[in-house]
């Protein structure tokens, strides 16, 4: 499924990226939707925020009584906005009916900028500048607490800034994609043509490009996801894998719905 992951560190738990599936990948580990209390977006690609409001709504009808804070680019409120729009029936009815408290009322849509930081409970998130063009309000995110650190490179090209950004991480989640596979990629979707290979090669990373950034940072664990492919029998595990070892020999996770990676 599309890109979803969830943090937990000191306690908070933070979700980054709301892709097709994050709600039945959040229940799937055991997490309680309605604790929900911090999500992060990283940019506005669909496989990154599809299913937020959906997300936050399933949360609502599952208990959801605290206030949620939403960290993304400012076209956020907008989506935010227009998925209320869309609900407003069924808010209205729920509301009005059941006794649930003000859904918008709750949710608190807040522009991330680049450099800037923030206290997310006992957790600080640093956000960094990926390179995803064309668009220019995309993030790596550097999260900080209970004496760990992980970051997320966001989409991005290879990006070697990014590995100051990431120094001394105890795991670096890079995107990657697989040169000899995207090809057969484009040819299995179908319904693109080179402008979306074009928009693969200037806006994702190698996954010997991620490792070499992993390698230069220092982390001491890579996880790789939102692979590119990431549904052909023909590039599996064990192919990323081989494609990585004489690029990168520490601790390495290929990323798979539901992996579970202990810091
Ligand atoms: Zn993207
Ligand atoms: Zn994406």
């Amino acid at each position: 499924m599309p890109t979803a992951s969830l943090l937990t560190l000191a306690g908070q738990s933070v979700v980054i990226d709301c892709g097709l599936g994050v709600t039945r990948g959040l229940a799937d580990q055991g997490f309680a939707l309605k604790g929900l209390s911090a999500i992060v977006i990283t940019h506005l690609h669909s496989d990154h925020y599809l299913e937020l409001g959906p997300l936050i709504h399933t949360a609502w009808t599952a208990g959801l009584k605290m206030p949620v804070r939403v960290w993304g680019p400012t076209g956020l409120r907008r989506y935010w906005q227009g998925f209320l729009e869309s609900m407003a029936d069924d808010l209205a009815y729920r509301i009005h009916e059941e006794g649930r408290p003000d859904l918008a009322a709750l949710v608190e849509i807040l522009p991330l900028a680049v450099g800037g930081r923030v206290e997310i409970g006992p957790l600080a998130l640093t956000a960094g500048q990926s390179l995803h063009p064309p668009l220019t309000e995309t993030f790596a995110l550097r999260f900080e607490g209970a004496g760990k650190t992980v970051v997320f490179s966001g989409d991005t090209a290879h990006n070697p800034e990014l590995a100051e950004f990431a120094q001394g991480a105890d795991l670096l989640v890079h995107e990657a994609m697989l040169a000899e596979g995207l090809a057969p990629l484009l040819a299995r979707i179908g319904n693109g043509d080179g402008r979306l290979m074009a928009h693969w090669l200037r806006g994702h990373t190698l996954a010997q490009d991620a490792a070499a950034v992993a390698r230069a940072a220092g982390v001491r664990a890579l996880a790789l996801n939102h692979l590119i492919p990431s549904d052909d029998p023909a590039f599996g595990p064990a192919v990323w894998a081989e494609c990585l070892a004489p690029y990168w020999d520490g601790q390495l996770h290929i990323g798979t719905d539901g992996l579970r990676i202990t810091l």
